[in-house]
């Protein structure tokens, strides 16, 4: 099977709505809708539907592949749909190769959900965005209260399961470049999770992320810096998965997901009521830029039909960037151009360079610095003159 139209991660959509109200979120805070008209939570056919699509497929391809629980908030579809679930997938895909994920908020998290995941052999990633002052920003409940006490009880929780080493796999959050790095590392660090990732705010050419005021502001470029610095220097560093993926990219490697680099990835997401979509993170872009104009539903389509469409190959092209920008820049390498919801505005759709095409520029000269003075000169694959700051 050609790598275009191989899957490699499906994300799962498992409940549509959210116990939180984040007020970033590209679900429910974007120029899209579509949660109001899904079911809250998945059915049980679709759930069944999903167990012998997945299964179908692995016969399909050779690579094996990620299925990640998302939402909404994942948990919210309960114990009995979720085993129902974890446990049909499992009995019949090897977690070897069929990872299988849960990036949630943390807050329904209990003993009997972890024992559940232990059993399944199904990781968690919890959702928060540094000590309270940052995750306060941002992530509230649907009646404007801090949500970080209920989310610091679940990784409690999580950190002391008797099966907590291959339970819990770390933290995702949001950058708050108000909130200085050294206080969000130091943070998560003490949390004791195996590794740690970071988002940028959503945004784009139309709708500046917050705190960025110009698309030539670097202030998130240097908020990354000062974090992979403090990454970089410290003697027993956590993981970041971030900074990883850059600096293997910076040495010849490959990207382990969209974003960065030039290899396409393979995502699908599985809509509560089992529509087949694109990466819904294009939400944020505008009303219904994840949808496929057929409309697939797991129930009666199999994943091979959508991934051997026309379709499907333009999508995951998109992830390469089209504009001039990017085609001419040496940094396209590591870069990648960035995720095609940071490239989007009205006038000119997804050709143009990612709305932090400076913040990543100014990363990577860094990253390509201190790589150079740690002695890795010779195995960079920019040129020297990418060093050097313009
Ligand atoms: S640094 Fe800017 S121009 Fe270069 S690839 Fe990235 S987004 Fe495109």
């Amino acid at each position: 099977m050609d790598t275009a139209s191989r899957l490699d991660t499906v994300l799962v959509k498992t409940a549509s709505r959210c116990n939180f109200d984040c007020s970033y979120c590209y679900v429910y805070h974007g120029p899209d809708s579509a949660w109001r008209i899904q079911p809250k939570r998945m059915r049980r056919e679709v759930v069944a539907a999903i167990r012998a699509r997945l299964v179908e497929q692995a016969g399909c391809q050779e690579a094996g592949f990620a299925i990640v629980l998302h939402g909404g908030e994942p948990l919210l579809l309960g114990y009995r749909r979720l085993a129902e679930l974890l446990r049909g997938l499992r009995a019949e895909l090897p977690s070897g190769r069929y990872p299988i994920s849960v990036q949630t908020n943390g807050a329904l998290l209990s003993e009997e959900l972890l024992d559940l995941f232990a059993e399944t052999r199904t990781s968690v990633s919890v959702s928060i965005d540094g000590p309270r002052k940052a995750n306060d920003l941002a992530r509230l409940d649907h009646r404007g209260r801090s949500t970080y006490a209920a989310t610091m009880r679940g990784i409690r929780l999580l950190a002391s399961h008797k099966e907590s080493e291959s339970v819990f796999a770390g933290t995702l959050s949001v950058i708050q470049p108000t909130v200085a790095p050294d206080r969000v590392y130091g943070f998560l660090k003490g949390l004791g999770a195996p590794s740690m990732d970071f988002l940028l705010q959503d945004g784009n050419h139309d709708r500046l992320p917050p705190e960025k005021n110009s698309f030539r502001s670097t202030k998130y470029g240097e908020w990354l810096i000062e974090l992979f610095d403090l990454y970089l220097d410290d003697p027993s560093p956590v993981p970041i998965r971030i900074f990883d993926d850059m600096i293997k990219l910076c040495l010849g490697g490959v990207n382990q997901k969209e974003g960065r680099g030039k290899v396409r990835h393979g995502i699908l997401i599985i809509e509560t009521d089992g529509e087949i979509r694109k990466n819904d993170t294009l939400r944020a872009s505008f009303e219904g830029a994840d949808r496929f104009t057929k409309r697939w539903n797991i129930v009666d389509s199999s994943l091979l039909t959508v991934l051997s469409s026309q379709e499907y190959i333009s999508y995951t092209g998109m992830q390469l960037p089209s504009s001039v920008q990017c085609q001419g820049c040496e940094l396209l390498p590591v870069c990648g151009g960035g995720m095609p919801l940071y490239r989007w505005s009205a006038d000119r759709g997804y050709d143009n360079p990612s709305v932090y095409c400076h913040d990543h520029a100014i990363l990577i000269r860094h990253a390509l610095e201190r790589l150079r003075d740690s002695g890795l000169n010779d195995s960079l694959i920019l040129p020297a003159s990418s060093i050097h700051v313009s």
